[in-house]
């Protein structure tokens, strides 16, 4: 390898996207390569891509042809594919662009450091194949020069994959069967990070509150080193200098008594859950195949406040499913309202190949309509939204730094236990992961505004910081 190879990559898609970024940083740092400033410095561009909407799809697409350029200004760049569509398309995406080298699934980011020198070397490969093997979540600790911001923050994977199979995801077929990492691994990495100054964790799973659940059916859980996942969160609650734990994202199908409870009884776990809904509807839910009904979800809800008042909640909706009526997305709007949700990600339906929707052909909301309710629904969001941010003025916050806003030299932005963000302007600076206690003095749509309280500035390092 050369000496100064650099390397970027840009990511888009879910959390579990932006976890893998920060695994392949990592694995390419530890192989010797550095990571560039500045994208046009680079030698490596990987796109970590994602197929959960055609749209996303599609931004691969437009992308590469615009790399075609940036790899014909100088011999030796190497372009790689990475994520759920390199794992759906595979060769094919090597066959369709001649200038892409090298191709990666979603169980192959501890191969690509070996599959850059050999494109280095100018061999083309694709690597797609899945596996149920644990090694893969043996990867090396963050590496000493990794750039991303961290603020005392870290993702924490728990497990991956998907055997849900909704009928509008094709999730199932990029990212593989669902397999949960041993306790005792997570528990590790969590003890680890927190030594290193993390003081927040989110837990990553597709299905993250199913985790160990085919083990723990099986009673097999103890020699697989699983557990069911309300007593995970309690064995990480006790990790002294933890301070705050979240996780994402949960199915509804999976909330069972001991983590409903667990909101009420666990000291660092935040009184924030987004929990996807998809649809108020129980016909549009079925032929989602999302395994529970409207009154399930709703007494789920109704559980979490009961054990914590204060908990956010926060979902996914897809407006338009095939076959959806105007009285069924009034439904879902219906919901939105009963749940009281302060935000939501809310898209029209994508027909996804290999996906069990496609059966629903002939169906189709048109796309004006699928349009027009996705309108209404994000308009009655937004007045939910700021109807809770100005519930919120006039009380206090403890939000974690994560940076700067970019709206003059002192104004940061944290996020408060709710996981709502929260600008304040902290006069003499700041470091990054500190906690501030804020009163909140405004609501705007999109946050909230405070004033710092006194005490002003609590140092992680005094350990004194509560959640
Ligand atoms: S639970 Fe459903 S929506 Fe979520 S990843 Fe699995 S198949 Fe996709």
């Amino acid at each position: 390898m050369p000496e100064s190879q650099q390397f970027s990559i840009r990511t888009f898609g879910c959390q579990m996207n932006v976890h893998d970024t920060e695994k392949l940083s990592n694995l390419l740092l530890h192989a010797g390569y550095h990571e560039a400033d500045d994208e046009a410095d680079a030698d490596f561009i990987v796109i970590n891509t994602c197929s959960v909407r055609e749209k996303a799809e599609n931004k691969l697409y437009s992308d590469l042809g615009r790399l075609r350029q940036w790899k014909a200004g100088k011999p030796g760049r190497v372009i790689g594919v990475g994520g759920c569509v390199a794992q759906q398309e595979g060769q094919a995406i090597l066959k369709r662009f001649d200038y892409v080298d090298l191709v990666f699934g979603t169980h192959n980011l501890r191969a690509v450091p070996a599959m850059l020198d050999a494109a280095i070397a100018g061999e083309r490969s694709a690597r797609t194949d899945e596996t149920a093997s644990l090694e893969r979540f043996d990867l090396p600790e963050r590496h000493g020069s990794y750039q991303g911001a961290s603020a005392g923050h870290a993702f924490v994977t728990v497990m991956e994959g998907c055997d849900m199979f909704c009928s509008f995801c094709v999730v199932p077929r990029t990212r593989g069967r669902e397999i949960s990492r041993p306790a005792k691994g997570i528990l590790e990495e969590v003890r680890g990070l927190v030594d290193r100054g993390t003081s927040e964790i989110t837990l990553l799973g597709q299905t993250v509150n199913a985790y160990g659940r085919h083990d723990v059916r099986r009673g097999t859980d103890a020699a697989q080193g699983t557990m069911p996942f309300a007593r995970l969160l309690g064995e990480l609650d006790a990790i002294p200098g933890l301070e705050r734990i979240r996780y994402t994202s949960p199915h509804p199908l999976f909330f069972d008594a001991d983590l409903i409870a667990a909101h009420g009884d666990l000291e660092h776990l935040c009184p924030h859950v987004h929990m996807p809904v998809q649809s108020g509807s129980d016909r549009v839910l079925e032929r989602m195949r999302r395994r529970y009904t409207r009154g399930d979800y709703l007494a789920i809800v109704e559980g979490l406040k009961a054990r914590r008042p204060d908990l956010v909640l926060t979902t996914d909706l897809i407006v338009g499913f095939p076959g959806e009526t105007d009285a069924e997305f009034r439904e879902t709007l219906s919901l939105v309202a009963a749940s009281g949700f302060v935000d939501s990600y809310s898209f029209k339906y994508s027909p996804r190949p290999h996906t069990k929707a496609l059966e629903f052909a002939g169906e189709e909301v048109s796309a004006d309509e699928a349009s027009a309710r996705l309108t209404e629904l994000q308009a009655q969001q937004r007045q939910q939204t700021l109807d809770h941010h100005f519930s919120r003025v006039g009380t206090l916050a403890r939000i974690r730094v994560e940076g700067a806003t970019g709206r003059g030299p002192e104004q940061v932005r944290g996020r408060d236990l709710h996981h709502r963000i929260v600008n304040v302007c902290a006069e003499g600076g700041v470091e990054l992961g500190s906690y501030l206690d804020v009163d909140v003095v405004e609501a705007t749509p999109h946050s909230l505004i405070g004033e710092l309280a006194a005490p002003r500035l609590i140092e992680l390092s005094q350990g004194s910081a509560s959640r």
